[in-house]
């Protein structure tokens, strides 16, 4: 990173009054919501969209980060929920990723008790060597509730959740709440992307010619970047060495069941397909690696698995895994779409939108200054690169040999980053968590010993419990959570008396 480039231009600009986001999908909105509730009295904002071009019109699973992101605006989480048609989420099912008929879950929960030397994984190794233990998810309450079809929140944030929400209706959730606090909304095409002398974007042309000014710019315009990419030439790290998948398909269904408190992650030959659960509908698509299956052959797969009559036309939709090398240049922050995209496999874009949001703000600029961009810059890829990892994970780690996508996956070379994970968590059983990290211990767990990982090696810790000891110890645990599951209702029995929506 280096400074000094556009020193000159940082002494040119002028304090940031007017912020000017392009764009009004999912990044948009949640820009627009958080600037507006939080610095809405201090700046004014625009926010121009285009009803002609549309969103992307996916996005849909979150993760449980996205209640932190409401209680710092103050969102009502049943207003939200009502009109998002939103469900909550436990986890994700992960079907045929190991080997084809293998099943595992990915909890946002905590799974058993850690002792302050030892992580649980090595007691519970332990008591499956002494033939103690029952499976490693019955030692999670998150798992167990989901399997059951089961959910309350409780107390103390007893239980770890997210949601599935329409991502349509949520946009236009958070439009109505941002307008709430002053937000200016401009529908119109950007025609073209005004630069001034510095080099820094002046302002957005529209169509029917109105110019738009600001001092910071947010190029929230999905895949196409017009501000980023095409206005500021900023170069796009293409991933596709390592995220194979480069295309999905999209469809929604009518609602055939009762809502499931979790995603499902289907692997196929070279793809995999996702079920999301909505209040009034479902969520369905395919992901897939164009390279090894052909795009009919992958929207067949999507349409004969699909539960439920189609609500509406499959959408194809192409991208390239990876991210802009820099997310934050000049005076234009990118967010969404237009700055990278990992595939959904962990639901993580919208996180990674919302975490954009939340280091803006807490790096928002008097002036624009070149120092504050590297840090956020910084920062920005430091968390991509560690959704990448973890995602890679998923592909990496399989005993699946059966197509040669899968063979690709196995063997592929990884970065250092994700290999020495991996090699450390197979001989040792330890991960090791970095503070500010998304995916934290539990995570990296559950995911490698569902991939098919048993390290060699474990703590010695639980060798100085007796059999009597350790059978205690793991019993007390999995009472806990089956006591507590057997207290809460269906999933679906507490979204009607909670937040069930008005406008079916
Ligand atoms: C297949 C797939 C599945 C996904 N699933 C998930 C998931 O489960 N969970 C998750 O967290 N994320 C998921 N994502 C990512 C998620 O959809 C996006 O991160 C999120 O929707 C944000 O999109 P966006 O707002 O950046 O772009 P878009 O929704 O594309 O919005 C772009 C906006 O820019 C406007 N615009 C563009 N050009 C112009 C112009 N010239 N003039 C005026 N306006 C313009 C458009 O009108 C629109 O309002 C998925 C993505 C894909 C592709």
């Amino acid at each position: 990173m280096n400074a000094a480039p556009h020193s000159s231009a940082d002494m040119q600009r002028k304090p940031v009054r007017h912020v000017v986001i392009a764009g009004g999908g999912t990044a948009g909105w949640m820009a627009a919501a958080a600037l507006s509730r939080t610095l809405g009295k201090y700046i004014d904002i625009t926010l121009v969209e285009s009803d002609d071009i549309g969103t992307v019109g996916v996005g849909e699973a979150t993760i449980p980060t996205l209640l932190t992101f409401h209680r710092l605006i103050d969102v009502n989480e049943q207003e939200f929920m009502a009109a998002s048609s939103a469900t909550f989420k436990l986890g994700i099912q992960f079907e045929n990723w190991r080997s084809v008929g293998h099943r595992y879950f990915h909890s946002f929960g905590t799974t058993g008790r850690d002792h302050w030397s030892a992580g649980f994984q090595h007691f519970w190794l332990k008591g499956r060597e002494r033939g103690l233990a029952s499976d490693y998810g019955d030692y999670c309450l998150e798992l167990t509730a989901a399997m059951q079809n089961k959910f309350a929140q409780l107390p103390n944030n007893g239980i770890n959740y997210a949601y599935h929400i329409d991502s349509t209706r949520y946009a236009a959730f958070l439009r109505r709440f941002s307008e709430g606090y002053g937000l200016h909304r401009v529908e119109g095409m950007i025609e073209h992307v005004a630069m001034a002398d510095n080099g820094d974007i002046q302002a957005l042309v529209l169509k029917d010619g109105t110019r738009i000014e600001g001092d910071l710019f947010i190029d929230c315009t999905g895949f196409r970047a017009l501000l980023i990419g095409k206005a500021l030439g900023v170069a796009y790290e293409d991933w596709s060495d390592l995220l194979l998948a480069d295309s999905a398909y999209a469809v929604q269904t009518e609602s055939v069941r009762q809502a499931v408190p979790y995603t499902r992650s289907i692997a196929g030959d070279a793809c995999w397909q996702w079920r999301i659960p909505l209040q009034h509908r479902g969520g369905n698509g395919i992901v897939f690696a164009s390279r090894y299956m052909d795009k009919d052959v992958a929207l067949k797969t999507l349409m004969d698995t699909i539960e439920g009559e189609p609500a509406t036309e499959p959408r194809l939709i192409h991208f390239k895994p990876g991210q802009r090398t820099r997310c934050w240049e000049r005076n234009c922050v990118a967010l969404g779409l237009a700055s990278g995209f990992l595939e959904p496999l962990e639901s993580t874009n919208i996180h990674l939108i919302q975490r954009g949001i939340t280091r803006l703000l807490q790096a928002f600029p008097e002036i624009v200054n070149q120092v504050e961009v590297d840090e956020y810059n910084m920062r920005m890829r430091e968390d991509l690169e560690h959704v990448r990892d973890f995602v890679l994970l998923h592909y990496h780690v399989t005993d699946r040999r059966d197509t040669g996508f899968w063979r690709e996956c196995a063997e592929m070379n990884v970065p250092f980053s994700l290999r020495h994970v991996i090699d450390l968590f197979t001989e040792t059983g330890k991960v090791y968590n970095l503070t500010n990290q998304l995916f934290a211990e539990n995570s990296w767990i559950q995911v490698m010993m569902g991939q098919g990982i048993t390290p060699r090696h474990r703590h010695p810790s639980p060798d100085l419990m007796g059999d009597d000891e350790l059978s205690r110890f793991l019993g007390k645990i999995r009472g806990g959570v089956e006591q507590t599951v057997s207290r809460l209702p269906e999933h679906m029995d507490y979204i009607r008396s909670y937040c069930a929506m008005k406008n079916p």
